[in-house]
């Protein structure tokens, strides 16, 4: 039998329905309805204006460059780009939000249908399809003090969020996960949204449903809120499915209501329930006209696209031979994949990958830096590749020199010669050395002639030490195989 990968491999009556709605905080330089500054500011307050305020009679103006990046959402995700769309206000009372209404999308949304690709447990693809991707405002913070006092704080509103709502095509917290990682990273990709999940730049509220496999009917679905982190929210979409799967065992129903993942007791919460859908009274926004947008300004966003993962990631297996494994971690962060291309256009050989996977990552493991305060830069760790390749150096001397370029940030052929590296590849002076050491181990020698072959690693490792570490391998064991016969 497998590994157990879910819950639902326990209960094989039972399958799970799964949508969610993420909210992606655009990283633009003003907000969405009025001009001040789209940033987080430590003073309560700071970054408002009478539009942020809510003051009567005031008019909002649509930032064009949300507009632009709902473009480059939509077609990054394969969505169909509305013509014409519009914006439409949403009725709730909340002291965060002193308008007394949300200005965002409702009949005519900005992006419908897209999909995003990922890969399910078994390995194949998959297409997690979008109902609809909208522009609204996010709304103020509401602080609340030590001693029962409550203030507002208004300098979140007015944020530009784009709200990606999922088909519920998802069947597992695998999948749940591959879909938010995956359109995290496409949002990070278009540069439109940093993907701070800690910071709540990104956020996701997933709905989750069981019924029994076959029924025509889904099941009563939960929705998990605010949950902050890729593995916590696998692992409440996990509990969910096994509470929810309980509570029909014993021919109880589940309810409809709101849950929180609670991180020390490792189960879901109830937050509140939802008995009646809210009326949020929506309608038309009559104080911003209709967004019009041509084929022609959908093209000009589509040229400045760039690479999006999914493609990067098969052209860098077909045109650089990256095993899948090594492209989804070298794409699964776009500063690692633009480090890696540069480095690739100096050298093609595939020992590329592994220096930058296992003693560049390692070092920003240890060293806890980034990949920006790295002192190697591609060029100079593809110069050290091509150092190992041309035989200058050996495997060991490069690890030494690769610390002395993390410290220093110096030219690997430099260090070669700083530090005395240069592999000795001469045969004649290798040879000197070879003899030397057959001579000076007659038993060994005779004992390897005798048929102990393990002995010859015994010689190689002496050979390699008197050359003090700089002996090319390869050719110091050619000349054992002589001198040993
Ligand atoms: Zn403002
Ligand atoms: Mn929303």
């Amino acid at each position: 039998m497998a590994e157990i990968r879910s819950i639902l491999d326990h209960y094989p009556d039972y399958e799970a329905t799964i949508g969610i709605e993420v909210h992606v905080q655009l990283s633009t330089k003003s907000k969405i309805f009025c001009s001040c500054p789209n940033q987080v500011a430590q003073e309560p307050n700071k970054n408002i204006c009478p539009i942020c305020a809510g003051y009567p009679g005031v008019l909002p103006v649509l930032n064009k460059q949300v507009v632009e990046f709902a473009i480059r959402a939509g077609l990054s995700t394969n969505s169909t780009i509305a013509h014409v769309s519009e914006f439409a206000r949403k009725h709730y009372f909340y002291p965060d939000l002193p308008k007394n209404f949300q200005t965002t999308q409702n009949d005519r949304p900005i992006c419908q249908e897209g999909y995003v690709t990922i890969h399910t447990l078994e390995g194949t693809e998959k297409k997690i399809r979008l109902i609809r991707i909208h522009m609204e405002e996010d709304a103020g913070k509401n602080i609340h003090g030590s001693s029962g006092e409550s203030f507002v704080d208004l300098n979140r509103t007015g944020t530009p969020l784009l709200e990606i709502v999922s088909h519920p095509d998802i069947s597992n917290a695998h999948e749940a996960k591959e879909y938010l990682k995956a359109l995290r990273l496409i949002v990070q990709y278009v540069d439109i949204c940093s993907g701070n999940m800690e910071e709540g730049a990104f956020r996701a509220d997933t709905n989750v449903s069981v019924r029994k496999k076959g029924a025509a009917r889904l099941g009563t679905r939960c929705e998990l809120k605010n949950i902050n982190s890729f593995k916590f929210i696998g692992d409440a979409i996990e509990y969910e499915l096994e509470r929810q799967i309980n509570l029909l065992e014993d021919g109880k129903s589940v309810r409809q209501e709101t849950r929180l993942w609670d991180t020390k007791e490792k189960k879901t919460i109830l937050m509140r329930s939802k008995e009646e859908a809210a009326d949020y009274r929506y309608f038309p926004e009559p104080d911003l006209p209709f967004i019009e947008i041509d084929q022609d300004w959908i093209e000009r966003v589509r040229t400045g696209m760039p690479e999006l993962p999914y493609h990067k990631m098969n052209r860098l297996m077909k045109e650089k031979g990256l095993s899948a494994y090594e492209a989804d971690i070298i794409v699964s962060d776009l500063k690692l994949a633009d480090y890696y291309e540069q480095a690739a256009q100096h050298t093609s050989n595939k020992i590329l990958v592994n220096w930058i996977l296992r003693d560049l990552m390692g070092l920003l493991n240890d060293q806890k830096i980034t990949l920006a305060e790295c002192r190697i830069k591609p060029e100079q760790l593809a110069q050290l590749v091509l150092l190992i390749e041309k035989g200058t150096i050996n495997n060991n001397s490069a690890k030494e020199i690769f610390e002395h370029m993390a410290a220093t940030g110096k030219d690997p052929h430099i260090l070669v010669k700083e530090l005395g590296l240069e592999q000795i590849g001469s045969s004649q002076e290798l040879e000197a050395l070879v003899r030397k050491i057959v001579d000076a181990h007659p038993s060994q020698t005779a004992d390897y002639k005798a048929g102990q072959q393990k002995l010859f690693g015994f010689f190689v490792g002496l050979v390699m030490k008197e050359s003090k570490g700089k002996g090319n391998p390869q050719i110091i064991q050619e000349l054992l195989k002589k001198y040993l016969g």
